[in-house]
Formats: structure tokens, C-alpha cells, sequence
């Protein structure tokens, strides 16, 4: 077996909200994970709650990361989230950086997602539509949990109300005043590649008409809800994927924030269905051999 992708320490992979590690066969980072695996990484998706706020889902990050090392005699990890799953690992870093080796925000709301914004504003907690909306992702979420075949653990506690706080502006915003490792100083630059001896690094896609729009994604429903989603966002407008702005997702070393992928894309999601011309895959491969090579 190739080693090119036999990163020092293993590879933890973070969901975003209603994230899983499998449903039935299902996987939520399809094909990514035997990708990075033929390559000779140690990799492990993991599971934290699928509708929370991002500090309780980071401690049952850093609970997995503690078995994690115990299972595989690392002492630290690079952790990998796509999402709420980036802000989810800043918040482990940010209290566990000894246990940390670098961060990956893959279309992170760093800065809070508009979506968010937008329901917030249309569909506060107490209206009919807010408590419907509520009513649908606690069923999606048994749902989910039902067919999750690929954690055993203890139970994960759900908070729909945390959960979307935790992805609006304002209250991203309060997150990154207590965890701000990895930030940019100004409104779309780069942050810093290291903070306390973690690297940070993110990458990110946009909607484009003509590529996102066609290819496999002609037959892929989530595309077409980003489409729609994507009429929320007025300060980035045109410039996002449907749920993350491009600017919102830096952080750390910015890797590329304009990949023709849209928010589900980027994880090579529905099954493998995404635009015209786009590997996700590659870009998490080629990131393995560039922390490979930065000794991580
Ligand atoms: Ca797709």
C-alpha cells in the first residue's frame, strides 16, 4: 500500500449539523475516507451530537479524540471539519491545543452562515414556522439516529434552539470572541497558519452557473436547495454555496475559498452527484500530503 498519505498523526473527520458517520451503508464523507485511506492515512469520521451548539459538540470531540489516541498511540490529531464540524474543532483546539495537531475548516460558517441569519429573522423559535421547522429536524434527527450504523456511544444530547444560535452572525461572532484561533484579522484576508502550535487551514466553494449547476448535480436535490438557500445571503450575495458565505469560510492558511462545489459538493455529496469538472476527493488527498509534508 502507498504511504504518501501516511500523515503523522491520524485523521478525524468532523460532520456539520444533522452530520452522521453512516446511515445504514451510507457514508457521510462518501469515497473520501478510502481515498485518504489508500494512501496509508489512519482516518476516523466521527459522530457528535447532529443538532447542538458547537462548544457541547466539542466536548464530545475531545472525548473522541482522548479514545482516539488511546486506540491508536498518537499523541495528537489532525482534525478535519466540514461545517458546524469546523467550528466544532476550533472549539477543541481552542481548549485542548496540546492534543492538536492542525484544524481544517472545509465550508466553515467561520464568520456565521446567512442561512442562519435568514430563518432566524423568517422563522424565529416561537412562530408557527419556527416551531415547525424545529418540529421537522427533531424528527429528521431520531430519524438519523436510527439508521446510524457507524458510532457507538453514549447518547447525544439535542438542542435545536443551541444548534441554530451557534450558526447565525451574531452568534458565531460570540464564539469567536472566546475562541478566536485561527482567525483572520480583516474581512476576507487569511489567518494565521499557527496558533499554540496548531495550524489552521480552510478551504471553500461557490455556486457557479454553468459547472455547479450541471454535470451530475442535474440529478442531485440538494443542489437545487442550494440554489435556493443560496437567495438568502445579501452581504455575500452571488458568493457562496447555498449555505456558507465564501469570505465567512476563512480561516487559517486559505487554501482555495472558490472550488465550483456547492455546501453538500465539497463532501462529495449526494452519492458522488456533484457539478461539472469537480473533484472533491482530490482536494482532500492533496491536503493529506500537504500536512504530510508539514510534518503533521
Ligand atoms: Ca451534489
Amino acid at each position: 500500500m502507498s504511504q504518501e498519505l501516511a500523515t503523522r498523526y491520524p485523521l478525524v473527520l468532523v460532520p456539520g449539523m444533522l452530520g452522521f458517520v453512516r446511515l445504514l451503508l451510507y457514508p457521510y464523507w462518501y469515497g473520501i475516507v478510502p481515498a485518504l485511506c489508500q494512501g496509508g492515512a489512519r482516518v476516523f469520521p466521527v459522530q457528535v451530537s447532529p443538532l447542538n451548539s458547537s462548544e457541547v459538540r466539542g466536548e464530545q470531540l475531545l472525548v473522541q479524540i482522548q479514545r482516539i489516541m488511546a486506540e491508536t498511540g498518537a499523541d495528537k490529531v489532525n482534525l478535519i471539519g466540514h461545517s458546524q464540524g469546523a467550528l466544532t474543532a476550533r472549539y477543541a483546539a481552542a481548549r485542548r491545543p496540546d492534543w492538536v495537531a492542525s484544524v481544517t475548516s472545509v465550508a466553515g460558517p467561520n464568520h456565521g452562515s446567512e442561512l442562519a441569519d435568514y430563518l432566524q429573522r423568517h422563522s424565529p423559535a416561537h412562530s408557527l414556522r419556527g416551531r415547525v421547522l424545529s418540529l421537522v429536524l427533531r424528527g429528521v434527527s431520531a430519524l438519523m439516529t436510527l439508521l446510524e450504523t457507524g458510532y457507538r456511544g453514549p447518547k447525544l444530547a439535542v438542542d435545536i434552539h443551541a444548534s441554530h444560535q451557534s450558526l447565525t452572525t451574531e452568534g458565531v461572532a460570540l464564539f469567536n470572541r472566546q475562541y478566536p484561533q485561527g482567525l483572520p484579522q480583516t474581512w476576507g484576508g487569511q489567518g494565521p497558519e499557527e496558533v499554540a502550535g496548531v495550524r489552521y487551514y480552510s478551504w471553500s466553494g461557490t455556486l457557479q452557473p454553468g459547472k455547479t449547476n450541471r454535470g451530475r448535480n442535474l440529478f442531485d436535490g440538494t443542489n437545487r436547495s442550494c440554489r435556493l438557500f443560496a437567495r438568502t445571503f445579501v452581504r455575500e450575495a452571488g458568493q457562496c454555496d447555498g449555505m456558507v458565505g465564501r469570505y465567512s469560510s476563512h480561516l487559517g492558511q486559505v487554501i482555495g475559498d472558490d472550488y465550483p462545489l456547492d455546501h453538500f459538493d465539497i463532501v462529495n455529496q449526494s452519492l458522488g452527484l456533484v457539478g461539472k469538472g469537480a473533484e472533491p476527493i482530490r482536494l482532500f488527498v492533496e491536503h493529506a500530503r500537504r500536512l504530510k509534508a508539514a510534518g503533521v
